[in-house]
């Protein structure tokens, strides 16, 4: 809406004028140069992982086109939707409002069967605060202590939200993509890699004629992108976001 402050309309007092016009600079953040599209995350892991994604997509790629939340002072949305797309397009509309830049999220979760999918969207604070991975997996243990295994299926899931803003040279629109990770639960933590509730689940790939029954903490980084939740929704992005570039 710059327009607006671009020239004060006659019926508009100067004041209010002034005021909107201060309002309306403060609400749009300044935007590094040659940047395309931004990232929500602070996670430097994930820039590099989805710039990846990216290079393989398109052609002559530019990693600086491609930024992140950390490289803009934009205040964290509050999640409250109550699934993970809506909890990733609440965080991409935030960002493209405030950058007028096409946006990408993804919000993700460990879905438990015998839970009825929980922990779902509330896994990073499943013990009640956030961000605390070993009290969340030990929690989880403890409630599932008493279920045999063959009931302990469950599964990674991830939302991934592109937001492009209406402007003059595209339409507004956006697009989900939420995939999943099939898997099995231990009954206690095996492996040093990866994060949250990766040391007790093991990709149902791993159970397969080949596989090593490994958790998804003791794959290599790459082992775990290509076949995680968060890799496929953000690959299956990945023809929309070519045509931004
Ligand atoms: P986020 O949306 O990627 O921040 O993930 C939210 C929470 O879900 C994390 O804090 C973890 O507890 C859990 N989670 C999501 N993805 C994974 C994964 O790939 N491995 C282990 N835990 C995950």
């Amino acid at each position: 809406p710059l327009w607006h402050v671009c020239s004060r309309p006659p019926w508009l007092p100067t004041t209010v004028w002034l005021a909107l016009a201060i309002w309306v600079c403060d609400m749009v953040v300044a935007v590094p140069q040659g940047a395309k599209l931004v990232l929500a995350t602070h996670n430097k892991g994930k820039l590099a992982e989805f710039r990846e994604i990216l290079a393989q997509a398109i052609a002559d790629f530019d990693p600086a086109s491609v930024i992140s939340a950390a490289d803009l002072q934009v205040p964290e949305p509050v999640e409250d939707g109550i699934s993970f797309a809506a909890n990733a397009t609440i965080k991409a509309n935030a960002l493209a409002q405030a950058t007028g830049l096409p946006a990408v999220a993804d919000d993700s979760g460990l879905c438990v069967d015998v839970l009825g999918g929980a922990p779902g969207i509330f896994s990073a604070r499943w013990c009640g605060h956030h961000g605390d991975d070993a009290a969340n997996l030990q929690l989880l243990l403890d409630q599932l202590s008493d279920v045999k295994d063959p009931h302990r299926g469950a599964n990674f899931t991830c939302a991934a939200v592109l937001v492009v803003p209406q402007s003059a040279d595209q339409k507004g629109r956006v697009v989900v993509e939420e995939h999943r990770m099939y898997g099995r639960l231990l009954h206690q933590s095996i492996g040093e890699g990866g994060f949250g509730y990766d040391p007790i689940f093991v990709p149902s790939q791993e159970d397969e004629p080949g596989g090593q029954g490994r958790t998804s903490a003791q794959m290599s980084a790459a082992e775990k992108n290509a076949i995680s939740h968060r890799g496929q929704a953000l690959r299956a992005l990945a023809p929309q976001l070519a045509q931004l570039f």
